[in-house]
């Protein structure tokens, strides 16, 4: 295994991700896939940065007073990128493909308690109704027990 594709770095040329080289073993990735989970993790970076720029930019055009709404629809497909991007990490790190692993709380933009869901990770979810993301019909929110939200 070539040691160095365990420093995963941004875009940006900076360390900003560390495979566990237990756990990279454990699973065979060799290291044509620890290539493609770099790229992966670049990816979902790239759109992370996106969701963060659109939440900025709503945010100061409410703060003037004014309708963000081009802003906070760019969320919505974001947010369909950013669960297919951890799908795909799933499946490059051969994990079981399984929604409630995605700490999609943590994300700009989603309002739902942080310290909450940390707490009760991955067993369940504790969702704010006004979240852009989890509030309404989505599908971790059916999953989870309502009452408690
Ligand atoms: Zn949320």
């Amino acid at each position: 295994m070539d040691t160095s594709l365990l420093e995963v770095k941004s875009s940006r040329g900076k360390v900003k991700w560390i495979i566990d080289e237990k756990l990279a073993k454990k699973q065979g990735l060799d290291d044509k896939r620890l290539r493609l989970i770099g790229d992966a993790y670049r990816e979902k970076d790239r759109i992370e940065r996106a969701m963060k720029s659109a939440v900025k930019t709503s945010a100061r055009i409410k703060a003037r007073g004014g309708s963000p709404g081009y802003y906070d629809r760019k969320l919505q497909p974001l947010f369909r990128l950013w669960k297919r991007q951890e799908f795909i990490l799933q499946a490059l790190w051969r994990f079981e493909l399984d929604e409630k692993f995605h700490k999609d709380y943590l994300l700009p933009g989603c309002t739902c308690p942080k310290m909450d869901n940390d707490d009760a990770y991955p067993v369940q979810r504790w969702v704010s109704a006004d979240c852009i993301f989890h509030g309404g019909s989505h599908p971790v929110v059916a999953n989870s027990d309502k009452s408690k939200v």
